[in-house]
């Protein structure tokens, strides 16, 4: 990793927000080897999410980013193509002076930056005035994990963010086409843990926090929205110097998300964010 990775903003943190879209909490458990390397080291935490309702896309894209329950924010089905009308964390971080990033589905271009998504003219939308500063957009659900990774790195080494939100998709495709009951699921999922193991150690070396979590589960009919267990249970894995590693078996309620990126950044959550309630934090280290 460049110099280029410093941070510009020294009262603040840095965040990477990792989001694997459709990722159910029972198979990270046993897929992902890597990241359990890092929680049986000391160097991460594991959290059971349960996911608000209903368990889709698009509305949980908005609870992550924005902390508001779907009743509020009206994102309520993935059909609901509008702009955002809660302040998110690309609001949040840009209002504090904090540079952010993200490569993602193109969902999250229209919730934040202009819908609809015209792949012509908004798939990369770099230097911009709007919520989200410098964004690269996928618009097929089979984009590589391997290229929106690397996508992110540019991101990264080009504009050095104090907030990075990427957002596969490969899992839930994969969910999907063959079930969250799958071998091609499971190795999905075994994947992108092989990805995170090539691109962590540099990110964690450049000091970044790190979340890496999902939007909802799978459940064994390929699909989800609604309320079983496969469905809302999603995994949270957090590396910080700010909270303790460890495995927690409490279920964290999935609009703690938000206002843990607030705290991990450095910066106050928006008024309508519930307070945070994990109890995991530590003092930061000098
Ligand atoms: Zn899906």
């Amino acid at each position: 990793m460049s110099n280029n990775i410093t941070n510009r903003s020294p009262n603040h943190n840095k965040l990477i927000f990792i989001m694997l879209d459709g990722l159910r909490y029972d198979t990270a458990v046993t897929q992902m080897g890597y990241i359990h390397h890092l929680v049986e080291y000391g160097k991460a935490a594991r959290y059971k999410v349960r996911s608000e309702l209903p368990s889709l896309s698009r509305p949980l894209y908005e609870v992550l980013m924005t902390g508001t329950p779907v009743w509020r924010h009206e994102i309520a089905t993935n059909q609901t193509v509008r702009l955002s009308h809660e302040r998110s964390l690309f609001h949040l971080t840009r209002e504090q002076g904090l540079t952010n990033a993200t490569a993602s589905y193109y969902w999250v271009s229209e919730l934040y930056n202009s819908a609809p998504f015209h792949p012509a003219v908004d798939r990369i939308q770099l230097d911009t005035d709007k919520p989200i500063q410098h964004g690269i957009f996928y618009f097929e659900d089979h984009y590589p994990d391997s290229h929106l990774f690397a996508d992110a790195n540019f991101l990264l080494m080009q504009y050095a963010p104090d907030f990075l939100y990427v957002h596969s998709m490969n899992i839930d495709d994969d969910g999907h086409k063959f079930s969250g009951d799958s071998a091609q699921y499971r190795n999905r999922a075994l994947a992108a843990d092989i990805i995170l193991a090539s691109v962590l150690p540099a990110w964690m070396e450049a000091g970044y926090q790190i979340i890496v979590t999902a939007d909802h589960g799978m459940n064994n009919d390929g699909n989800h929205g609604g309320t079983t267990d496969a469905e809302r249970h999603v995994p949270l894995f957090v590396i910080s110097n700010l909270v303790t590693p460890g495995v927690y078996e409490q279920e964290v309620p999935q609009l703690q998300l938000a206002p843990l990126a607030c705290r991990l950044l450095g910066i106050a959550p928006s008024e309508a964010m519930q307070p945070l309630s994990m109890l995991e934090f530590r003092p930061a280290s000098p």
